[in-house]
């Protein structure tokens, strides 16, 4: 099947490529992804994407993000690329064994928490477990918390938490900081952060309603392993893009998140970039959004030249 755009990904910032491409009448078609919806539909309440004066639910955004772009005639493939081929023009694209070909590819695959890979980690999400302090912070109002990490992140994360927290406890893998000096300062200046030095969250303790009370800490150094009370763990571990798709076929950084020039262009032209997947600072569901549209409106100007070679 020969199409004009394939979009690969269904967070907020392919659902608004969608929304931009189907509008233009080019007819995309969205592969849905391993998550349909992306990383909101893992999250509660959204009180930071604007037109929402009471907050929406993240599940409920994305439902209808990706009715929008229907409305206008965008297609779904419900299912994760397998393989591409951006070597020549027709792109190629594999969900499985199934081939799809397309004159341009925006990639919106999102990026994915780094996460501790417990059980407990995964069962609590959205529980009192959250990968986001900008999102989640607000419920944990007058409420002690653990923050894992020792990076930019957990410092900003941490800092942030101390607006609504009693106290926030970070814990550490080592006993010296990752974060610039200046956030490492931030921290140690303030009175309500407080660290728990090598050490590795271990297990996450939760009550029997399904809400976190505390975690198992262990000390690396010298093995000793006890309790934390808390009611709220932030993990924040550092993100992992989802390039491995496209490895040696992009232009990425060392950490794997794609290169873009001029806006939402990759190192192939007719391929654009929108999205966590490119963006290791700002992560935003609205920041998102924001270069989904932007690169259908580059890959609209792209077809558009295609066009006009041709003729
Ligand atoms: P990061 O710099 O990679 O730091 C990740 C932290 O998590 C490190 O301290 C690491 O420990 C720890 N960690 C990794 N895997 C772990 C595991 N399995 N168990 C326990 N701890 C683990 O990631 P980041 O903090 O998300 O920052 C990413 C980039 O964004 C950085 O370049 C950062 O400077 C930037 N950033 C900047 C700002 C700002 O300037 N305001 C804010 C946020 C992020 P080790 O130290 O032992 O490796």
């Amino acid at each position: 099947m020969m199409k004009n755009i394939i979009i690969i990904g269904s967070g907020p910032a392919g659902l608004t490529a969608a929304l931009y491409t189907s509008r233009a009448m080019l007819e995309p078609l969205v592969i849905s992804g391993l998550e349909p919806g992306g990383q909101l539909t893992t999250t509660t309440q959204v009180d930071n994407y604007p037109g929402f004066p009471e907050g929406v639910l993240g599940p409920n955004l994305m439902e209808n993000m990706r009715k929008q772009a229907e409305r206008f005639g965008t297609e779904f493939v419900n299912g994760a690329a397998t393989k591409v081929d951006l070597s020549s023009m027709p792109f190629k694209l594999w969900v499985e064994d199934k081939l799809f070909e397309s004159k341009v590819f925006i990639i919106a695959s999102g990026a994915s928490s780094r996460l501790l890979g417990l059980e407990s980690e995964k069962r609590l999400m959205g529980k009192g477990v959250s990968t986001c302090a900008t999102c989640d912070g607000f419920f944990f109002k007058g409420k002690e918390l653990v923050v894992v990490g020792g990076g930019d992140s957990a410092m900003e994360e941490s800092l942030f938490l101390t607006k609504f927290a009693t106290k926030v406890n970070i814990v550490h893998r080592r006993n010296e900081l990752r974060a610039s000096k200046i956030m490492q300062q931030k921290a140690f200046d303030n009175a309500k952060v407080d660290f728990i030095w090598s050490s590795v969250v271990e297990d996450i303790l939760g009550t029997d309603e399904g809400a976190v009370k505390g975690v198992k800490i262990k000390n690396v150094d010298t093995g000793e392993i006890f309790e934390k009370e808390c009611e709220g763990v932030f993990i924040a571990i550092g993100h992992i893009p989802n390039t491995q798709l496209f490895k040696g076929q992009l232009e990425m950084d060392e950490k794997g998140y794609i290169l873009t020039k001029n806006g939402t262009k990759t190192s192939v032209p007719g391929v654009f970039v929108a999205g966590d997947v490119q963006d290791p600072k700002y992560r935003q569901a609205v920041t998102a959004a924001g270069s989904g549209c932007m690169a259908a409106m580059d890959a609209e100007k792209h077809l558009e030249e295609l066009h006009a070679t041709k003729s």
